[in-house]
């Protein structure tokens, strides 16, 4: 039998309690306890999952092997540094830190020690995202739309910082280019930070991604359109919908197609195929947490590892500091 992984969960708040949920159902998990600043809440989760709370986070970690830090951002540096410091594997929420240096700190930390950060940017894991590993991506165009409704959650920090960080960790995993330029504009609506805002962003290899994001909508969107030679693919994350449509010379047959229509371009009898792949329903907190315990197994290589935190985190900031250039 597979030896179980003995983890706990540092801050236990709204995305912390899921964290909780998911190891006490995990098969490689063994949940240890939970730890947060608020004692009451800390007791309530435990009490809940039959688990112990902890009083002090380093009784915690001299119990486990790995922790996820669910605390606000701006704690994350501070908890990270003090368990990595403790040779613990660190499964930390997005964004990484708060800022660059301090995700520097964290990743030589846990190269000195060995230990993994694992990052929670859990879009990568949206089921309808997954269908795209069976094309051979190369963007020319990315459109994102992230898009919700007020609320105060997530609002200590800026919309780039909270929503569209999601995004630009997308763009940057699907463009695999380092960025030539960024234009961004955006304004302040219900808080005194950025709530709405819009990037350009311009790779080496010629890519071109806008992203829009919003806290202040009417309704909810989460869509990404990709444009390349020959294919566009459209992805709604929300109703886990994944179309495609593919052009190919007209002697040639896509078995997936559920629709052709005749085209005759660049001199050529091609047709278009629309594909709508088949999306498989799953949980994408459980799933990276479970690639997360499994790296701590040395099974795989985390999904997010610290790097690709901390470019999203670079790129997220360059953007937002170009918003606040145009804000003033
Ligand atoms: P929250 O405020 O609901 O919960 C945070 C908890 O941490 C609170 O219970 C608080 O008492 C506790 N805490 C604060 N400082 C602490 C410390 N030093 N040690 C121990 N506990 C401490 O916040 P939340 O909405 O759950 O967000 C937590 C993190 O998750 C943030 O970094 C946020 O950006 C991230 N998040 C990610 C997603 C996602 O889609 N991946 C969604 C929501 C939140």
């Amino acid at each position: 039998m597979n030896k179980k992984t003995k983890i706990g969960v540092v801050g236990v708040g709204h995305l912390g309690q899921h964290h909780t949920k998911h190891y006490s159902n995990l098969d490689g998990a063994n949940l240890v306890g939970v730890f947060d600043l608020n004692q009451e809440r800390c007791k309530a989760v435990a009490t809940k999952y039959e688990i112990k709370a902890y009083e002090a986070l380093e009784d915690l970690l001299s119990n486990t092997e790995a922790v996820s830090v669910v605390t606000p951002t701006e704690e994350h540096k501070k908890v990270a540094e003090q368990c990595i410091k403790k040779g613990k594997h660190v499964f930390i929420e997005k964004p990484i830190t708060k800022t660059v240096a301090e995700a520097e700190l964290l990743i030589a930390l846990a190269k000195e020690k060995g230990t993994i950060i694992q990052v929670g940017h859990i879009e990568r894991l949206n089921a309808a995202l997954l269908p795209l590993e069976e094309f051979d991506i190369n963007p020319k165009y990315i459109e994102v739309q992230r898009l919700a409704p007020y609320m105060s959650r997530g609002t200590d920090v800026p919309v780039v910082l909270d929503l569209m960080i999601h995004d630009i960790d997308l763009v940057l995993a699907l463009v695999r280019s380092p960025v030539r330029e960024i234009s961004a504009s955006g304004i302040s609506i219900m808080t005194n930070s950025v709530d709405m805002a819009n990037a350009r962003i311009q790779f080496q290899n010629g890519t071109v991604a806008n992203i829009t994001s919003s806290r202040v909508a009417k309704d909810r969107v989460r869509k990404m359109k990709v444009f390349q030679q020959d294919l566009y693919i459209t992805v709604d994350f929300l109703r886990s919908l994944t179309e495609v449509y593919r052009v190919m010379d007209a002697d040639k047959s896509d078995p997936s197609a559920i629709m052709s229509a005749p085209l005759m371009s660049k001199g050529r009898h091609r047709q278009i195929f629309y594909e709508k792949p088949t999306i498989k329903k799953q949980d994408a907190l459980k799933m990276e947490l479970e690639n997360f315990i499994e790296a701590v197994q040395g099974k795989v290589k985390p999904i997010v590892d610290g790097a690709a935190g901390k470019e999203a985190l670079d790129l997220a900031l360059q953007i937002h500091n170009k918003i606040l250039e145009d804000i003033q």
